[in-house]
């Protein structure tokens, strides 16, 4: 079973690629979706994070409100870190649990971990040797990813905010063994997707089979 981490700067068009390995076959993880369950009610990182923050990040009916959350964390690094030393170890482990019965189920070749967050911390990077061994970048230039997302509704300046908050290109292309280059249309998108899952699947059996 390989395990792909799929990461891209906002708007880059991680969540499409990430769509189209699910359509040809790969089991698609949203990582994302794993950091908001676990502080929701009776998640994993819940209590760790109320004692961390304090009161003032729960809503009305005593929950976690993320909003509240993001608002302190933003442009504060070391709230940011502290954060994430609670959430981070919570999402790895719940991944950890996720990867192993998907080993144990023996049906899925390749896993994708959808993630946005993969260069700038050790998410995803288990001590069980479960974690990604293979990562694909989805790139765009910054004035491409722009009208993406104030089409998706974000202002100019919040869309700018979150990219320089990000990774960059660099430090992302680092680390990847593929490089899709979202610059074009859908259409390219997905064959480009095409043409890595093709090497993930193809190129290096014995590794995909694991
Ligand atoms: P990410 O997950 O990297 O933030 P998405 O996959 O959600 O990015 O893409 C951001 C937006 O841009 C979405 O509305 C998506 O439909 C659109 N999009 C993605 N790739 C393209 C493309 N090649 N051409 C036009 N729009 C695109």
């Amino acid at each position: 079973m390989l395990v792909v981490g799929l990461t891209g700067g906002i708007g880059a068009g991680k969540s499409t690629a990430a769509g189209r390995f699910g359509e040809l076959g790969a089991v698609v993880i949203d990582v994302d979706a794993i950091g908001r369950e676990v502080l929701a009610p009776g998640g994993r990182a819940e209590q760790g994070v109320i004692d961390a923050f304090g009161p003032e990040i729960l809503d009305d009916h005593g929950r976690i409100d993320r909003a509240k959350v993001a608002a302190q964390v933003f442009g504060r690094p070391d709230r940011l870190a502290a954060l994430e030393a609670v959430s981070h170890p919570a999402i790895n482990a719940e991944l950890d649990r996720r990867l192993q019965r998907l080993a144990e189920e023996g049906q899925a070749q390749v896993v994708v971990l959808d993630m946005a967050v993969l260069a700038e911390s050790r998410l995803g990077q288990l001590e069980s040797g479960r974690g990604y061994t293979c990562v694909v970048v989805v790139e765009a230039a910054e004035h491409i990813r722009l009208p993406r997302l104030i089409e998706r509704g974000l202002t100019a300046e919040q869309a700018r905010a979150r990219m320089a908050s990000q990774a960059t290109d660099g430090q992302r292309r680092a680390l990847a063994d593929h490089v899709i280059v979202n610059d074009g249309s859908p259409q390219e998108l997905v064959a480009d997707v095409d043409r890595v899952w093709a090497a993930l699947t193809e190129g290096s059996p014995a590794r995909a089979r694991g």
